[in-house]
């Protein structure tokens, strides 16, 4: 049976060189290089929520810190520290040793990708949780913020979306796809790609930006009311893979590509004068960045289909009190 300690000690206690103090005191010190103000933000992973009780630990360790690099991604921050806090049930820690070895394998191998350093956290016995805080980088006054929008600008977003939500759908049992499909979609649910590079080359170009994970309205719509702007958008235009277009416009399918939720692409808004940097900055990165729509005056989000015809839905996205 692992005590407290040995968890700590064998499998997340790891060398920090980028902080003044990491894991081992009552508190880790780190410094802001010069110039740079602190981005802090805090996701959680709560059992039969977010994920089902025998998700695969990999993926989970994986995905617990994804949703927070997502975050820096979309403030244009560049992740530096994270604080893991973990409630275990018993049984993981007495007979599953398994699970934490493979669990803090899925972390530490996005956190060495992104050279983001683990300087701390909790750890409790409790039904499962993962609550992953995560501290970035940012040169001062330049994040991008959800209010920035200005009337004329382009709304793009990047990858494609609705990928992770068809493939809950089919483990959900409201959908089913074949073989090839699940294989195709679900490693956008188990272990999205958070868009870190692209959020700082947005610093300076981008008027406003957002991560899409409660689905594309609900966050663009975040947008909007932050900038105090209306949105027009072309769902004909947004990228989604095969699978999912082949199911439009099924109701599901739609709900599935515009609010849907876990895609951890961004959405952002730039001048019109700015397309041929992004379009630039999308052959850089090998990721494709897509114009969906524009912004306008007033309030609302208005989506069209190719035909121009008005889309309705009956929910915009996620919300855990309203689900
Ligand atoms: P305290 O009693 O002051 O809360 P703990 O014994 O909980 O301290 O933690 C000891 C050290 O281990 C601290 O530096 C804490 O940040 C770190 N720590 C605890 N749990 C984790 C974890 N799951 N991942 C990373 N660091 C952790
Ligand atoms: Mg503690």
């Amino acid at each position: 049976m692992l005590s407290e300690f040995d968890i700590i000690q064998r499998y997340f206690n790891r060398p920090a060189p980028g902080a003044v103090l990491g894991i081992g005191d009552d508190a880790a010190l780190v410094e802001p290089s010069a110039g740079m103000e602190l981005a802090v933000s805090t996701d959680m992973l709560v059992s039969g929520q977010h994920f089902f009780a025998d998700a695969e630990p990999g993926g989970l360790g994986h995905k617990s810190l994804a949703v927070n690099l997502s975050d820096m991604a979309a403030m244009g921050a560049r992740p530096r520290w994270a604080t893991l806090s973990l409630a275990l049930p018993a049984s993981m820690a007495r007979e599953n040793e398994k699970w934490l070895e493979a669990f803090s394998e899925g972390f530490f191998k996005l956190a060495n990708a992104y050279q983001v350093e683990l300087i701390g956290g909790d750890t409790t016995r409790g039904p499962l949780n993962i609550c992953v805080t995560i501290i970035g980088e940012v040169a001062k006054g330049n994040a991008l913020r959800r209010r920035g929008a200005r009337s004329g600008d382009d709304i793009w977003i990047s990858g494609h979306l609705g990928d992770a939500a068809l493939a809950l759908a089919h483990q959900q049992n409201h959908i089913v796809l074949e073989a090839g499909e699940i294989e195709a979609c679900l490693p956008a649910l188990n272990t999205p790609t958070p868009r870190v590079g692209l959020g700082q080359r947005l610093v300076g170009l981008a008027h406003s930006a957002i991560d899409i994970s409660d689905g594309l309205l609900a966050d663009l719509g975040h947008i909007l009311e932050c900038s105090k702007a209306s949105g027009i958008i072309s769902m004909h235009e947004i990228k989604c893979s095969a699978p999912l277009k082949k199911r439009l416009p099924h109701p599901l399918a739609l709900k599935c590509l515009l609010a849907g939720g876990d895609d951890y692409e961004l959405c952002f808004t730039a001048s019109r004068s700015d397309r041929p940097k992004i379009e630039a900055l999308s052959r850089e990165l090998a990721l494709p960045l897509t114009r969906i729509g524009k912004i306008g005056k007033g309030n609302g989000l208005v989506v069209h289909d190719a035909a121009g015809e008005t889309v309705t839905l009956d929910t915009r996205g996620y919300d855990h009190f309203l689900t």
